[in-house]
């Protein structure tokens, strides 16, 4: 039998030395190993944030998982538990997204998950609005603010996202490698789920302004997909159907990214520029066209072109401005290689064309691992 946890009650500000003993502080030092964008910091914002996320035994069982997926009974051994009292709280903590399960041979296992990609996105999945909601996005941004504020802009050697080019609006005299290819990885799995995408959704339970911009476009897929389907209130949706969310995210002007691997993804985001994480992290380094990029650029034909500035409004990253020869001209430094202004022209006037000496991106996780180590050194 395992000792019962201490008891917490909910504490005020001024309590709060008493209220972070034991397990939030060793939830600290798990979220700290964890690792990843907004890992535990210890500053006040942290303990405001996870106080509202665990309550108390579910910070406990959470400080006992593994980024190993588990069975019930190998974490129950390994936490000196009993698998029977275990397992609902395991349940429970899956469908508040506060670890990740699936199914895998027949067995259930659960895996403990990091702030991000993880246990942030996870809250806004299915796109409530609750009160707790509202408080949670303003518990994360909060968070994050005092984290940027602690740490500084953090310069990014080495992308751990990429830009998948609008792969229609590629030259056809090119080469296109399917890893560039956006319908590859629809065709690829056949488990596919849609659902609201966080960064926009927590802005809008902040309050702000979202452009009416498309929400139900984050894609996920094989097992994640299930597990977003099952207990995050994602839902499935077909090949096709996919392919349509494709074109309305182009057609919206939002850019295609992912894990910056080709063999396999698990995720394909359709990010804006105003409240994308990953997208607005970028736009603060000096060159971010330089590590965040799809190994293209855009290609311009002055006998198409009208110079209307469309392209220029619609450019994520503000890399465009008119040329002396009323010709767009892309900042190589700031553009991604997205394809945005050429989906947007109404003269078709623009092409993508691979980048000269642009690196291929790594194959697997592993290779990814190697380059992120080797950028540190
Ligand atoms: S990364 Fe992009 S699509 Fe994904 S949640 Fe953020 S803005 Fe939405
Ligand atoms: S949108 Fe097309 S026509 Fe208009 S300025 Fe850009 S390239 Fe030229
Ligand atoms: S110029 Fe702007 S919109 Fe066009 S590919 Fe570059 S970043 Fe994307």
């Amino acid at each position: 039998m395992i000792k019962p946890l201490a008891r917490f009650d909910h504490k005020s500000t001024q309590e709060r030395p008493l209220m972070n003993s034991a397990v939030y502080k060793e939830l600290l030092a798990v979220m700290q190993k964890r690792r990843g964008p907004y890992a535990g910091l210890d500053i006040p914002e942290f303990f405001d944030l996870v106080e509202e996320l665990f309550t108390p035994e579910e910070a406990a069982v959470n400080n006992a998982l593994s980024r190993r997926p588990e069975t019930v009974e190998e974490i129950a051994k390994r936490s000196n538990r009993e698998p029977g009292e275990l397992r609902p709280i395991l349940e429970a903590m899956a469908s508040k997204g506060l670890c990740a399960t699936f199914v895998a041979g027949g067995v259930r296992r659960y895996q403990g998950a990091p702030f991000m990609p993880g246990i942030f996105e996870y809250q806004f999945m299915a796109g409530r609005e609750t009160p707790r909601d509202r408080k949670l996005a303003n518990l994360i941004h909060a968070y994050k603010k005092a984290y940027d504020a602690a740490k500084g802009i953090e310069k990014i050697r080495f992308p751990v996202t990429r830009v998948i080019p609008v792969d229609k609006k590629i030259d056809a005299g090119n080469q296109i490698h399917t890893y560039d290819q956006v319908a590859t990885y629809i065709e690829k799995y056949d488990s596919i789920g849609v659902g609201t995408c966080y960064c926009r959704h927590a802005a809008k339970l902040r309050g702000e302004d979202i452009h009416d911009m498309p929400m139900e476009v984050c894609l996920w897929f094989g097992r994640a997909a299930d597990y977003m389907v099952e207990r995050l209130g994602g839902r499935k949706v077909g090949k096709s159907e996919a392919l349509a969310l494709l074109d309305r995210s182009e057609e919206a002007g939002l850019i295609h990214m992912s894990r910056n691997t080709t063999e396999e993804i698990e995720f394909l985001c359709n990010c804006d520029r105003w409240h994308c994480e990953v997208v607005t992290k970028v736009l603060e380094q000096p060159k971010p066209g330089r590590i965040f990029n799809s190994g293209y650029q855009p290609l311009f034909d002055p006998d198409r072109c009208v110079s209307c500035g469309i392209c220029i409004d619609r450019c994520p990253p503000g890399a465009l401005a008119m040329g002396e020869d009323e010709l767009p001209v892309a900042d190589p430094d700031r553009c991604f290689g997205c394809g945005v202004c050429a989906t947007g022209c109404p003269e078709e006037a623009v092409l993508l064309k691979p980048k000269p000496g642009f690196p291929p991106p790594p194959r697997n996780i592993k290779e990814l691992v190697a380059g992120l180590k080797a950028s540190s050194r």
